[in-house]
């Protein structure tokens, strides 16, 4: 586990407060009750790591974790509310100032729940990153839910509708089963090393 080690480094609630070094960082994005905390928990190798992000009061700062050669980022969850215009009207300038001019912000790490991917927002999250350049690890996770012909088919989708943007590739995952676990780890370790 290229992870192994990880711990929580802080709570972030302006831009000013985010560590001014080089080190590369991952952001984990997500609606609400997909699975994020669960896949940065398994991907870490822990079952209480992401615990922090649901604290009253944290869900909606920026939570920072170090992890090897990098750290690992924890945005606020969104929720079923219509497609923002601007990431900033969608989360507030916070996160939105983050993913459009942090400078550290290597790769988005993109959670949907298999039975629901692509949400609107989802889709407008991915073309944001795209249109910055960054690398995007689409998770389709409790693929655990799905029998394995079912998890394919929804894969295939997923890959055909993002098939026109540029640096984004999409996997199976399950933090119940760990399916896709290690090629998430590769990717990932990947994107910090690079
Ligand atoms: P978050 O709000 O995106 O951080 O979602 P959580 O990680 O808290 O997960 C929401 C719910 O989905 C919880 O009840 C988890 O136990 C469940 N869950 C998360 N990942 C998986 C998975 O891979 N398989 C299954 N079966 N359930 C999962």
């Amino acid at each position: 586990n290229p992870f192994v080690g990880a711990a929580f480094l802080m709570s972030c609630a302006r831009i000013t407060q985010l560590p001014a070094d080089g080190l590369p960082e991952i952001a984990f994005a997500g609606r609400s009750n997909a699975g994020k905390s669960s896949a940065m928990n398994a991907l870490c190798g822990q079952k209480q790591l992401a615990r922090v992000s649901k604290t009253p009061g944290r869900t909606q700062l920026i939570n920072m974790f170090n992890v090897p050669n990098g750290r690992f980022v924890d945005l606020p969850g969104y929720g079923f509310a219509k497609v923002p215009k601007d990431v900033s009207q969608a989360w507030g300038s916070l996160i939105g100032d983050y993913l459009q001019g942090r400078a550290n912000l290597r790769a988005i790490v993109q959670i949907m729940d298999i039975r629901h991917p692509l949400t609107d927002f989802d889709v407008q999250m991915l073309e944001w990153a795209a249109h910055r350049g960054l690398r995007c690890l689409v998770l389709l996770t409790k693929a655990d839910k799905l029998r394995f012909g079912a998890a394919k088919t929804a894969l295939l989708q997923v890959r055909k509708a993002l098939a026109g943007l540029p640096n984004v590739e999409a996997q199976l995952f399950s933090s119940t089963s760990k399916q896709g676990l290690d090629d998430a780890r590769n990717t990932l370790a990947s994107c910090l090393s690079a």
